[in-house]
């Protein structure tokens, strides 16, 4: 038997055992809190193994706090990089992805604010800059989303807070970043796979989720040339506080069931990909999005 056959020794971690049903639940506020969740989101993967991929770098990440930005927090801490996380107030959650960071050995500083305001975005950057030395690494994934069943409900008010939270907000932080961002930095979007194939509930959702799958291409085209590459991930079904907290108590219990493999995603099986589109292990990849979806074949 050679070295690459051996079987997996006896201490190797097992993969986590992942939830097809959950508790009914509902949370009136939004964003969201991680920490009344139940289950938990999985946020750390126990058989990811770090490689030094982002040693000495690093990243802003918006929405860093709970779901899938505080999974990629994590990961990019255990890959070496410091972290700087924006969120919008959810304090406690906030404070508990710092120690999950700095339990890694990184430092981790938390910035609350909107990032719909263009003089919140360049303050959060210049505090990233001034506390952790510069910035390599931009992962623009807050958001929120409003549900209703008919177009006529979307109040204008909903309609301007989602664009400036989904799309605004990536501007100005885009915007206040590119001082800062040299060669080899990377620009990494969420979108969502409401994007490809819509979203008859969440209207203005989807739309500016389409935005930022446009974003990210045109964006890519525009800063190739200085070496800094953009690219998305387009999570299906993922288990979050956005979850609970835009969704009736019983609709939560079946949420994802509907993708072929049979349930929804968690934080940390999203993550490896923001690593990915971060590093040199993607240097041939721009303009481009990542499904991660359970398995929906759709069309992008
Ligand atoms: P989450 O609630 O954990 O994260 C949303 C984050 O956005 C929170 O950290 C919140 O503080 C931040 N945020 C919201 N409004 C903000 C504002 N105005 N200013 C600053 N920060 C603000 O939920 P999540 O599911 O991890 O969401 C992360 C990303 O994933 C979002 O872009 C979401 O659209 C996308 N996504 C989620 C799913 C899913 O099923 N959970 C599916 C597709 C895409």
């Amino acid at each position: 038997m050679t070295q690459q056959q051996q079987p997996p020794s006896s201490n190797q971690p097992l993969p986590p055992v992942r939830p097809t049903s959950f508790p009914p639940q509902h949370q009136d506020r939004q964003p969201g809190l991680q920490a009344v969740m139940n289950p938990i989101p999985q946020s750390d993967s126990p058989v990811y193994r770090p490689a030094g991929k982002l040693e000495g770098k690093v990243a802003l990440i918006s929405g860093g706090d709970s779901g899938i930005g505080r999974a990629i927090s994590i990961i990019y801490a255990k890959e070496g990089a410091d972290v700087a996380i924006i969120y919008l107030n959810e304090d406690e959650d906030a404070q508990e992805t710092k120690r999950l960071v700095e339990e890694k050995g990184r430092r981790c500083i938390t910035i609350a604010g909107d990032v719909g305001d263009p003089a919140f975005c360049l303050k959060a950057v210049v505090q990233t800059v001034k506390q952790l030395s510069k910035l390599d690494i931009l992962v623009n994934n807050a958001a929120e989303q409003h549900p209703q069943k008919t177009i006529e409900q979307i109040t204008p008010a909903q309609l301007e807070r989602t664009f400036k939270t989904n799309i605004f907000g990536i501007f100005y932080l885009t915007q206040a970043a590119m001082p800062h961002l040299h060669k080899g930095a990377a620009i990494i979007n969420t979108a969502s796979v409401t994007a490809y194939r819509g979203s008859p509930n969440l209207l203005d959702y989807s739309a500016t989720k389409g935005a930022v799958v446009s974003f990210t291409r045109s964006l890519s085209m525009n800063l190739a040339d200085k070496g800094i590459r953009v690219n998305a991930v387009a999570p299906g079904p993922v288990w979050t506080p956005l979850i609970p907290s835009t969704s009736d108590a019983p609709q939560v219990t079946t949420f994802g069931s509907d993708v072929p493999l049979k349930r929804c995603g968690q934080p940390d099986e999203m993550a490896p990909a923001y690593v990915y589109l971060a590093t040199e292990d993607s240097s041939y990849m721009n303009g481009q999005v990542l499904h991660i979806n359970g398995g929906e074949i759709i069309n992008g």
